[in-house]
């Protein structure tokens, strides 16, 4: 027998008006896809679940630059 496992993206979020962080899981499209593709669309709105406030979404700026 083999342990199974599943594989899960957490997106963090920054609200860009109250400051509050929230969490978001989705289970990736695609496991060979680099984080790009993977990424969440950016022309639709999201609402901070603490203000209700309605912004787009954009990578954080330095995030995919990170060296790891
Ligand atoms: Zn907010």
């Amino acid at each position: 027998m083999k342990h199974q496992y599943t594989i899960e993206l957490l997106f963090h979020f920054n609200c860009s008006t109250c400051n509050n962080w929230w969490s978001y899981a989705s289970t990736p499209n695609c496991l060979s896809g680099s984080i790009e593709y993977n990424s969440l669309p950016e022309n639709i709105d999201y609402y901070c679940p603490h203000c209700g406030v309605a912004e787009k979404v954009e990578v954080k700026e330095g995030f995919l630059n990170k060296k790891t």
